[in-house]
């Protein structure tokens, strides 16, 4: 028996094929430039790996190459006949107060999910589509939605509402829904057990290309820096995060549209509007290194973002069992971790400067660093296969 994971994003899908003791993934890759006449599709089976460049003109066809290449590709392919997927967890952005946890997907999920679209227009509707593409052609396959709200159902009132007027959240939905759920609950899990502790108090940090803190109390998020949609917070790739909302006004008296505006933060802001150089944290670092001051502004004003938030959630976690770095960014770039723990130690926060120059995951804070510090890296498919073991295997979560 297999379990597929399958994200779609805006124009690709990631994948990744587990066995149900969902250990090491068995085989995986990406599909990106969907819909364009030159898609890339990227797949790996232990130390196999291929490239090739093909036109998939949608996600119905990227879904059947997936499945062709799991069956076929490779010199031991993982899947002798697609019959043996049993179960698709698929990863759905926006599940909004309905979704709590994950599901098995049924007309009336879809319906949800299609009902959430103005929330998430660029991901739901992607996952929807992955959805039903699986579904055809995997028709014996349990599909599962696993969203990256759910995690977020726990937060207090107090933390999810806006100070605006009560029936803009009423007859609008405007509150705050948080976002990278999956990626914190894995941290949060993994965290328990680093440390030893089943319902930790943490403040986690997940630093990709998206950014977003999150504070744990007893194993449940009381708090996030994403809203109501993925910009707000931590300053992003391309997103602004936090803004004070006259900005808005003051731009489109100046004659700037709705669209200008929206593209600047969410496309043209954050690590790259800053720069003006790239929304890739490595370019970053490799300027800021030969000394070019944008870069370097963009990385301090990252950093200063992140301390913010770091402040406000220790007292939401207190007492604080521990402090998580993840993602792309938090695993990798010790400069990051180091600028964001530095003078801390009144705060409880010592850094280990040999720990953290060390790659993987690990604690990084010395032995007698009252907060201990720890880089997890993340693993938001396998939460999602064993999910959809529980739900389709085991029969449920
Ligand atoms: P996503 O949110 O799309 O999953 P990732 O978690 O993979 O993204 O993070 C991507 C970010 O991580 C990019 O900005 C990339 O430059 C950065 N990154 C990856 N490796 C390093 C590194 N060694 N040093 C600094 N930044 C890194």
């Amino acid at each position: 028996m297999r379990i597929l994971v399958i994200n779609c994003g805006s124009s690709s899908i990631k994948y990744k094929l587990y066995g149900v003791e969902v250990g090491d993934s068995l085989a995986e890759g990406i599909i990106e430039g969907i819909g364009t006449p030159s898609a890339r599709h990227r797949h790996r089976v232990e130390d196999w790996e291929t490239a090739v460049e093909v036109a998939v003109v949608d996600y119905r066809s990227g879904v059947s190459r997936i499945v062709e290449a799991l069956s076929e590709w490779g010199p031991t392919p993982p899947v002798a006949d697609s019959r043996e997927i049993v179960g698709v967890g698929h990863r759905v952005v926006h599940g909004g107060e309905r979704f709590s946890s994950s599901v098995i997907i049924n007309p009336s999920v879809m319906e949800a999910i299609e009902a959430l679209d103005s929330l998430a227009p660029l991901h739901n509707p992607a996952n929807r589509a992955g959805i039903e593409a699986a579904g055809n052609l995997l028709p014996k396959a349990v599909g599962v939605a696993v969203f990256d709200t759910a995690f977020f159902s726990t937060l207090p009132e107090r933390a999810y509402r806006y100070a605006v007027p009560a029936q803009w959240w009423s007859r609008h939905g405007v509150r705050r829904y948080g976002f990278h759920g999956i990626s914190h609950r894995y941290l949060v899990e993994r965290a328990s057990e680093v440390l030893g502790k089943p319902r930790p108090n943490l403040v986690t940090f997940h630093l990709g290309a998206g950014a977003s803190a999150c504070a744990v109390r007893d194993g449940r998020a009381v708090d996030t820096s994403m809203g109501m949609t993925p910009l707000e917070g931590l300053v992003m790739g391309t997103r602004s995060g936090d803004l004070d909302p006259a900005v808005v006004f003051h731009l489109m008296k100046a004659g700037l549209s709705a669209s200008e505006i929206r593209r600047g933060l969410e496309r043209e802001g954050g690590l790259l509007g800053l720069s003006g150089i790239s929304s890739d944290f490595r370019r970053l670092t490799e300027a800021t290194r030969a000394g070019n001051p944008s870069a370097a502004l963009a990385v301090e004003i990252f950093v200063h973002r992140i301390r913010r938030y770091l402040g406000a959630f220790l007292v939401q976690a207190a007492p604080c069992d521990g402090v998580v770095f993840s993602g792309g960014i938090g695993e990798n770039s010790l400069e990051v971790r180091r600028m964001v723990i530095s003078d801390l130690e009144s705060m409880g926060l010592v850094l280990d400067p040999s720990r953290n120059a060390v790659t993987g995951g690990r604690r990084i804070s010395t032995e007698g660093s009252p907060i201990p510090i720890w880089v997890l890296p993340t693993d938001e498919e396998s939460l999602i296969a064993r999910d959809t073991v529980r739900l389709v295997v085991v029969g449920q979560v």
